[in-house]
């Protein structure tokens, strides 16, 4: 058994939280990973937020977490950008945890003439954003999306979310984006490279077929299904079929996704 050469990518909403509600279990969950040691990330499709925000929403739920834990979408996209071509001209459609990424990762800032166009969540959208995205594409920025979550949960109930807006981009631009978040590969890719391992030694954590498991599948990790958040024994099999994966285990909680884990049974 090598614990050092694996880790563990734990997905946010619906697995460690609902909003503003931790689910059951989801403190001690992570507190028995560390207490194992065994090395894993939050990792989320969450384009919105700093990696500094996410951990200060974990810890104030009682989950312990710090900023470098957090792997978001937005990180991944600044990362994808850089390796494509360091210190790239970028513009953004996006909000603070896309901004910082961006920046942090030494790109230029810059709405003449960019390399990439870079889109995500981003709540003040308007018709001239939308217009100057399509142009800058038509004159050829490559057009990047965080996350291709069509809808997001609100207070006021469902939101559109990061793809619906890329959605109306593509459709005028006539440009498929490069996709980042989960259900893509980049995200878990991101997230493996984080932890110094190959995915194929990383297990995925999450609630949902089609976004967790799917990109835990398709990027080569092991995948461990909990029934915390969208998935439940009435709609599974539906999910399975419209997800095209099967995770490789199913655990019904937390719990029982830490006693799997910190058996080593996974990591022979
Ligand atoms: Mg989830």
């Amino acid at each position: 058994m090598s614990i050092h050469t694996t880790g563990i990518l734990i997905d946010l909403d619906g697995t460690l939280y609902h909003g503003k509600r931790r689910i059951p279990g989801a403190d001690q969950f992570v507190s028995r990973l560390r207490e194992r040691q065994l090395p894993f990330l939050f990792v989320t499709n969450n384009s919105s937020r700093t990696p500094e925000q996410v951990a200060d929403h974990l810890k104030e739920m009682g989950i312990d977490a710090a900023a470098d834990e957090v792997c978001t979408s937005s990180l991944a996209a600044a990362s994808y950008i850089s390796r494509e071509l360091p210190g790239a001209k970028v513009a953004i459609l996006g909000e603070e945890g896309l901004h910082a990424a961006i920046e942090q990762a030494g790109l230029q800032v810059t709405e003449d003439q960019p390399d990439y166009c870079v889109q995500g969540i981003y709540r003040s959208l308007s018709y001239d954003s939308l217009a100057r995205a399509v142009q800058w594409i038509h004159g050829g920025a490559v057009s990047v999306l965080t996350n291709p979550d069509l809808l997001l949960p609100s207070d006021d109930g469902l939101s559109p979310g990061a793809g619906s807006l890329g959605a109306a981009i593509e459709a005028a631009s006539g440009v498929k984006p490069i996709v980042i978040g989960k259900p893509s590969s980049i995200l878990m890719n991101y997230a493996a490279d984080r932890l110094g391992i190959s995915p194929r030694q990383a297990v995925v954590v999450g609630d949902n077929m089609r976004t967790d498991i799917a990109a835990g599948a398709q990027a080569g990790c092991k995948t461990i299904l909990v029934m915390t958040g969208i998935t439940t024994p009435y709609n599974i099999e539906e999910h399975r079929t419209s997800a095209g994966v099967s995770p490789d285990y199913i655990c019904e909680t937390l719990s029982q996704a830490a006693d799997l884990l910190c058996s080593g049974e996974l990591f022979t």
